[in-house]
């Protein structure tokens, strides 16, 4: 077995210490962030956690009578602050998920009480406390390590909270044990287990925070930098870069692929007749419409204002005309906020056959002056490109 010897007033200086300092740097931190709730209530958390510690160094001075129950209090709110601020930052708190914390917190006082009134010397209530504990973290526990779609961060916290609820059922487990096995080697293994996992859900707790909220404050980042606001698609930047990497995937597997680029007929007049926000809304539709009508592989952006652009993976001449025509059909008799809205789509396409290598540029210039003809020609209509861009 592990021999640990660890006194609990070292253990608790320690809690001190790295509670107060990441306090502090939490709060260095928001002061130059937006303040969100969700930091808030983890800096909350922190803070109990700091009265608590500190309550239990002064516990020979200020006497069990006074500070146990008082902790017990504390512990039952931290845990429910510090869960709550963790199923926030994680999407996961509902309105079910207060009622179940409320009420755990509340039951969890209550057997505390009957238990140190009905058996005071008895073990039972170290394995109380300890299981309560373990309710308090084995959702979130759940959320991240098995539930949906997860980052390596999420599994790895999700596996480490594990890690935490078996050291701590292990503790309550042998609260149980028969007296003489408790005598020999027990107390060892309980305090040893027991320092475990606060050590380990102290830095769970505050070093798996950081991260997750460093890590999601980055995936919106890369939200916003990727879609465009209005449609949801992609913006003119993350589409090019895409349709770059796929193009050269394309090239190299001798598949043949379409560009097509797109333009909202005489889009100015919906502005004008029936207001800007309005026009927002045909730009939803629209979107909405051509993403209903194309695959997996293909891609969509929107290239500014009322112009896009598609990338049809794997089509050739034939079937790159066939959608090109489904997509400009597609959004025929429109209905916006019940009123019908006709509008029409111009479309300039032109097709690389498999085996040639084209720039996105030169796809863009040519595609561009079908485009063109298509106006030119009394817009509502598909127009092909006969340049043939192709180098072998
Ligand atoms: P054409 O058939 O030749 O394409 O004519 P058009 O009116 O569609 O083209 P034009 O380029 O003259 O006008 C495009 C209009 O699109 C002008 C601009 O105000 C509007 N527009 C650009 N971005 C947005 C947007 O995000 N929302 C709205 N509502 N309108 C936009
Ligand atoms: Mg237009
Ligand atoms: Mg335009």
């Amino acid at each position: 077995m592990i021999a640990v010897h660890l006194d609990l007033n070292t253990l608790l200086v320690c809690l001190f210490f790295g509670n107060l300092f990441t306090v502090l740097l939490v709060i260095a931190y928001r002061s130059r962030q937006s303040k969100d709730r969700t930091t808030g209530l983890f800096v909350a958390a922190k803070l109990l956690q700091l009265v608590i510690v500190l309550l239990l160094m002064q516990e020979d001075f200020l006497g069990l009578r006074f500070t146990l129950p008082l902790n017990v209090l504390l512990s039952l709110a931290a845990g429910t602050v510090e869960a709550f601020s963790l199923l926030k930052l994680l999407g996961a708190y509902s309105g079910r998920i207060r009622t179940y914390y409320f009420s755990l917190a509340g039951l969890s006082a209550l057997s505390l009480l009957l238990i140190y009134i009905l058996y005071p010397d008895k073990p039972l209530h170290i394995a109380s406390a300890t299981l309560s504990g373990v309710l308090f973290i084995v959702y979130p526990a759940y959320i991240l390590g098995i539930k949906g779609k997860k980052t390596p961060l999420q599994e790895m916290m999700g596996l480490l909270y594990g890690i935490v609820i078996l050291t701590l059922l292990g503790r309550a487990a042998l609260t149980f044990y028969t007296p003489a096995a408790r005598n020999s080697f027990a107390p060892e293994i309980l305090q040893t287990l027991y320092y475990i996992g606060v050590y380990l859900l102290m830095f769970l707790g505050t070093s798996g925070f950081m991260l997750l909220s460093r890590e999601q404050s980055y995936a919106e980042l890369e939200r916003v930098a990727t879609f465009d606001e209005l449609t949801g698609i992609l913006n003119r930047r993350s589409f090019v870069q895409r349709a770059r990497s796929k193009i050269a995937d394309l090239a190299k597997g001798n598949i043949p692929f379409s560009f097509l680029l797109l333009d909202i007929d005489h889009f100015k007049n919906v502005n004008d007749t029936y207001g800007h926000d309005t026009g927002d809304k045909v730009l939803g539709d629209f979107s909405r419409k051509i993403q209903g009508q194309l695959g997996d592989s293909d891609l969509f952006g929107r290239f500014g204002g009322e112009e896009f652009a598609v990338l049809l993976y794997c089509s050739d001449e034939e079937t790159s005309g066939r959608t090109a025509e489904q997509l400009r059909r597609c959004v025929l008799d429109a209905v916006i906020d019940g009123i019908p809205m006709p509008y029409t789509v111009s479309i300039g396409i032109i097709t690389v056959h498999s085996g040639e290598r084209v720039p996105l540029n030169t796809l863009y210039r040519l595609s561009d002056a079908a485009l063109y003809q298509a106006k030119q020609q009394g817009r509502n209509r598909v127009v092909r490109s006969r340049e043939t861009p192709g180098s072998s």
